[in-house]
């Protein structure tokens, strides 16, 4: 249960999608807009309405969004192996290149208040066989956590000790950073989450992992405004406090890829869970994309 984090029940918004990821509320149309990787669009939900539409379809796989300052949509593309910002529907690419090669495929990004961007770049959209994109070579030879400061055009790499970084978020205070790595054991690490501390331009472990033994990944999470972490894991989504204690779960009928807070006053969860969207009310808001909670 939610241990009084949570409202009422979980509700299915809709069902679709080959696996749907990427959620974010767009507060210029008071919408969720997210992911389907496999069939290569986005969608977006209106809670008003309670309908889905296609927003964009042949969209280079998109994965991971969130908002920068001036509340534009800044979103990951595996085909494009870049990351971009969707103005409107006009999307340019930001970061494409390390050193003068491509970059794996962005799968989540977050915009500090710095403006800064900071993205995950694991290999799932160039695997081979991948249904996620187009196979393609690792060609800097890693999967880091990268910073991007726009204003100067200057890329660094931030983490570069975890097999398959994935999702993020930062603590509300931006002095954390937490990041999923859903390698796993095949890779010989167990699927996790690792906390670092955020010092100027390096980040340091600091002790804090959770690790989940039951071999549910953790992909997307975020981070609400008490910093409390609510994390994907396998078919719930599961809420602990900054030092990986257990405070509640809401259990999915699916496998969860990602989450985001929403909703007019913020305080609704949107879940991405492989063919469908779903919503529980809570009683917080999102710490991170500040930009997404506001009303608009
Ligand atoms: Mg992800």
């Amino acid at each position: 249960m939610g241990a009084g984090l949570t409202v009422g029940a979980l509700e299915c918004l809709f069902t679709g999608s080959v696996w749907a990821e990427g959620p974010l509320w767009v507060p210029s149309s008071q919408t969720v807009r997210w992911s389907d990787i496999p069939n290569d669009r986005i969608l977006e939900f209106d809670p008003a309405t309670g309908l889905t539409r296609e927003y964009a379809r042949g969209v280079g796989f998109s994965n991971g969004r969130t908002l920068d300052a001036d509340g534009t949509v800044i979103q990951c593309s595996h085909g494009r192996r870049r990351v971009e910002r969707d103005r409107g529907g006009a999307v340019t690419g930001l970061i494409g290149s390390f050193r003068g090669r491509m970059l794996n495929s962005p799968n989540d990004v977050v915009v500090a208040r710095d403006s800064s961007i900071w993205f995950t770049d694991p290999p799932y959209g160039i695997l081979p066989g991948t249904k996620e994109g187009h196979e393609g070579e690792q060609e800097y030879g890693g999967c880091y956590v990268f910073r991007f400061q726009p204003a100067e055009g200057i890329l660094t790499p931030m983490i570069t000790d975890l097999v398959h970084p994935n999702g993020l978020a930062f603590s509300s205070d931006e002095s954390v950073l937490y990041v999923a790595d859903t390698a796993g054991p095949a890779h010989g690490v167990p699927l996790r989450v690792v906390a670092y501390d955020v010092r100027g331009d390096a980040c340091h472990r600091n002790g804090t992992a959770l690790e989940l033994e039951d071999g549910h990944a953790a992909d997307g999470l975020r981070v609400d405004v008490q910093d409390r972490i609510w994390t994907s894991a396998g078919p719930a989504v599961r809420i602990y406090s900054p030092s990986f204690e257990l405070l509640g779960t809401v259990e999915v009928p699916e496998r969860v890829s990602n989450l985001c807070f929403g909703g007019p006053d913020g305080q609704d969860l949107y879940i991405t869970a492989t063919t469908s969207l779903y919503r529980i009310r809570t009683t917080t808001r999102g710490a991170h994309n500040v930009g997404s909670q506001e009303p608009a």
